[in-house]
């Protein structure tokens, strides 16, 4: 969409980490619409680039200083091009990214993108443009409905920010500020607007998704509520939502698991560890057992459901003893699909104060904790051969005649399929089955 006034300018936005900042870089590209701003498929050519960073980890930080280095050579090319850094790196690292690298002409952090375009035409007018406060105003208020276009069959949807837990290791209480819910009925008109539009499949995002609790039309909703209500919507089939803390697991959200349909049957919740001592120096003021009996009570009300979660491996004092532990919390479990990281210092946060585990350590219980996840991926894909499954179809598959999609435990499945079939869903029967993907035909009936 552009405005009558304003040429027509490319944006090209490059995207790191969580899906949060995925839906973050689709409402930039909107506010920026306005101002002239068509979305590009590369850095070349562009008129302003934004990396729209993440801080999680280390190397995700260094990752967009080198891209900055990178892109010296666009701007020598053309000294009109303007490049910005937004998400979580801007937030923590503000003043320091226009100290360190010059060629950055804005920086935004995640609670200011409605602030986008005039931060963008200051940096036009040759001035360097930065906005990393934590405003009163609700940035979705300020950044308005949705572009009309019509989209594909899946989309994420903020609707919560934000995280008051303070896990030792974490930046997010930091970078994203305190837990923040959107109203619900904003939430429910943002995910009208998306199934007019084609989407069949909505992801409910926050850092901390089930710890949403949203003004309703009769009081405070907690995600249950919110889910039983968007369920309820004509046209919208599938809901998922990411990321979860285990205590924020409530009743009514382990009972929706069993009750509304269109939940599908995929988790994410992570653990981090499987020691009581390791997951007390976190912070995560759960245990192993209290998790692992979650889990049985999750697994109650929906069986069939694929569980996956998120490792962090020689945090500071993690013994051989505490590791084993966790790799024996995770054969407990039996996971369909994780993510496992080496535990990397973030500054500010107390466990970098903490005396560190050697980097080959990390590196080897990393390796251990890997292999046996791959094994249980593996274990889980196998599983699926022979069962009919619901797949809502994505996109064209690399073989002529065939499309992907994804099914409702959220694996990859590779079908031939006619084209119409594209934003559908078909029932397909699992024919077999690669470490990450499923291969399958469409269901005779
Ligand atoms: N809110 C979610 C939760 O409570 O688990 C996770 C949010 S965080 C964006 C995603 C994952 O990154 C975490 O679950 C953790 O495993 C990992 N992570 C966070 N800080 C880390 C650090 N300092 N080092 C390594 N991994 C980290
Ligand atoms: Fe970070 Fe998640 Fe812990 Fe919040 S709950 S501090 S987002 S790991």
């Amino acid at each position: 969409m552009t405005s009558s006034t304003s040429p027509t300018r490319k944006l090209f936005i490059k995207t790191y980490g969580c899906q949060m900042n995925v839906y973050d870089s689709e409402r930039m590209a909107e506010a920026l619409a306005p101002s002239g701003y068509e979305i590009a498929d590369s850095a070349e050519g562009a008129d302003l680039i934004l990396l729209n960073t993440c801080h999680i980890r280390e190397k995700a930080a260094e990752k967009v200083y080198s891209e900055l280095g990178r892109l010296k050579a666009l701007k020598a090319e053309n000294p009109d091009l303007k490049i910005g850094v937004a998400g979580c790196v801007a937030q923590a690292e503000g003043d320091e990214i226009l100290r360190r690298q010059p060629l950055v002409d804005l920086v935004v952090g995640p609670q200011s993108y409605h602030r986008l375009p005039e931060l963008e035409a200051r940096a036009r007018q040759g001035a360097k443009a930065l906005d990393t406060d934590f405003p009163e105003e609700d940035k979705f208020d300020r950044l308005g409905g949705r572009a009309r276009a019509r989209r594909g069959p899946t989309a994420f949807l903020t609707v919560q920010e934000g995280c008051d837990k303070f896990c030792a290791f974490c930046v997010v209480p930091y970078t994203r500020g305190a837990e923040v819910s959107r109203p619900a009925e904003k939430v429910l008109a943002e995910a009208r607007d998306l199934v007019e539009r084609g989407v069949r499949e909505i992801t409910l995002l926050g850092q901390n998704v089930n710890a949403y609790h949203g003004a309703g039309t009769d009081g405070d909703w907690g995600l249950a509520r919110l889910i039983r209500e968007l369920a309820a919507i004509d046209g919208l089939d599938r809901l998922r939502y990411t990321t979860s803390h285990p205590n924020d697991m409530e009743d009514d959200l382990i009972a929706a698991h069993g009750e509304v349909p269109e939940l599908m049957p995929y988790l994410h919740l992570p653990v981090q560890s499987g020691s009581d001592r390791v997951l007390k120096a976190m912070n995560r003021k759960h245990t192993a057992e209290s998790y692992l009996r979650l889990i049985d009570r999750i697994r109650a009300a929906r069986p069939d459901i694929l569980m996956s979660g998120d490792f962090i491996v020689g945090f500071p004092g993690e013994t051989e003893a505490d590791f084993e532990d966790t790799l024996a919390l995770v054969r407990e479990v039996g996971y369909g699909q994780c993510y496992s990281f080496k535990y990397s210092p973030r500054p500010g946060t107390p466990a970098a104060e903490r005396a560190h585990v050697a980097e080959e350590v990390k590196a080897e219980r990393l390796a251990r904790l890997q292999a046996l996840l791959a094994e249980q991926q593996e274990d889980a894909q196998q599983a699926m051969v022979g069962k009919s499954v619901g797949v809502l179809f994505e996109k064209a598959g690399r073989m002529p005649g065939q499309l992907v999609g994804k099914s409702d435990h959220l694996q990859a499945v590779h079908v031939e399929a006619p084209e119409t079939l594209l934003g559908r869903i078909a029932r397909v029967d699992i024919t077999a089955a690669a470490p990450n993907s499923l291969a399958g035909r469409l269901s005779a009936k």
